[in-house]
């Protein structure tokens, strides 16, 4: 046996094992309790073990778990129509994953334009900074280093230009362009919004010049903004949307939504999935569709996120040696930092809150959807009390 760990070290794990979940708080092995703000990143949005998706996912294992996406599915077919009712989308093919669901849209995208006539269509302008998932395409259009690093040659369709900057949108299409592909919130990349004006622009865009417009709403969506879809704040929709992360709460599920228009190349046999649109998965998806959709669901997220907001700002106010920025909306958050964010992250998590690092130096905040009042200010107070041991620390270094 070789020392190497049994577990691919691509991760630099924290030293923790959680074993149980309850709402919005985590129990590792020791019996201590930690504040989630991290939620599995924008997962387990209606908390750990909601008592009405245990329940759906215990009545399916009892009844049926594998059939085949040969056979028709009533789970599939509802959780389909569901989301076509709430969004811009006719149509839904189902996944295990966010990248699996993004790629799909690249698909999608593909075949629309050779089914059109045009196969030279076929770069997709993307924004530095973005994240699709760790395909070899989703790096591919990432291009950072850290992520592409060794793994070439890599699907040369790509062309990435600055987040928010419309000009250089323009500059970059070309006869060969298919698609302009965005983040509605920028996850990974920090948290930054796209402007109503940025995205009303791209679709202008894409109508002009008869480009798709592809939305990546796998953390920003399903209710995090307090909209169904982050998208629906600027009025503008998408011709192609990937979404996972929070459909499924913890179960892997991933989604990718089209128009009919930009589906019309999909025909029998030209995709597929052995477990996209399992039993278990549909089961899970529809419970959470039917928590989401109760009439007081969003107004409690845009209440909160408002909340959330006003307190953030306060901590950033009272600490401007440690931060400098809010960004985000609703209950998607990220506070630019001013000393390492890694640090902030880990003198928190010491304090029993959970938060994830964003690039940019950022810290971001991912509380649970059904998060009390009360479960904010735990959170703001642990926030105050790191700023200010950071500071302490600090003038204690410096004496
Ligand atoms: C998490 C994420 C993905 C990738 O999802 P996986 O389930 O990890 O494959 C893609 N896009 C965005 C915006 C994400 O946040």
């Amino acid at each position: 046996m070789s020392d190497f760990p049994a577990l691919l070290p691509v991760y630099a794990r924290a030293d923790i094992h959680f074993e149980r979940g309850e709402g919005a708080y985590l129990y590792d092995d020791k019996g201590q309790r930690y504040l989630d703000f991290v939620m599995g990143i924008a997962v387990a949005s209606l908390g750990h073990c909601h008592p009405v998706l245990v329940e759906a996912l215990k009545k399916q294992t009892e009844t049926l778990w594998a059939t085949s996406n040969l056979y028709k599915s009533h789970g599939g077919q509802r959780l389909a129509e569901r989301l076509v009712a709430l969004t811009f989308a006719d149509t839904v093919f189902f996944q295990n994953s966010g990248v699996e669901a993004w790629d799909t849209g690249i698909k999608i995208i593909r075949k629309y334009f050779s089914h059109k006539g045009q196969p030279n269509r076929t770069r997709i302008i993307s924004f530095q900074g973005c994240f699709h998932g760790r395909s070899m395409t989703a790096i591919a259009a990432s291009k950072t280093e850290k992520m592409v690093g060794g793994f070439g040659p890599l699907v040369d369709c790509f062309d990435q230009v600055s987040y928010g900057d419309i000009d250089a949108v323009r500059a970059a299409i070309t006869p060969d362009t298919a698609a302009i592909m965005v983040e509605p919130i920028l996850g990974e990349g920090g948290m930054k919004v796209a402007s109503t004006e940025f995205l009303q622009v791209l679709r202008t865009l894409c109508d002009e010049q008869g480009l798709l417009l592809y939305f990546d709403e796998i953390q920003c969506g399903m209710g995090r903004t307090g909209k169904f879809f982050a998208h629906e704040y600027a009025g503008v929709m998408p011709d192609v949307m990937c979404i996972a992360k929070a459909l499924g709460n913890g179960f892997p599920i991933g989604a990718c939504l089209a128009t009919a228009h930009a589906a019309q190349g999909m025909t029998a046999g030209t995709h597929g999935s052995t477990y996209g649109g399992n039993p278990l998965a549909m089961a899970v998806g529809n419970a959470v569709l039917d928590v989401m959709t109760q009439p007081d669901f969003l107004p409690h997220v845009t209440r909160l996120g408002d909340y959330f907001e006003h307190v953030l700002l306060d901590v950033i106010a009272k600490h401007p040696q440690i931060f400098s920025e809010l960004r985000g909306r609703g209950l998607i958050r990220g506070l630019v930092c001013i000393v390492p964010n890694t640090d902030i992250v880990a003198a928190l998590q010491n304090e029993k809150l959970l938060t994830v690092a964003a690039s940019g130096n950022v810290v971001r905040l991912l509380p649970p959807l059904i998060a009390t009042e009360a479960q904010i200010d735990e959170a703001i107070a642990i926030l105050h009390l790191v700023a200010e041991k950071y500071v302490a620390q600090k003038m204690e270094k410096a004496s």
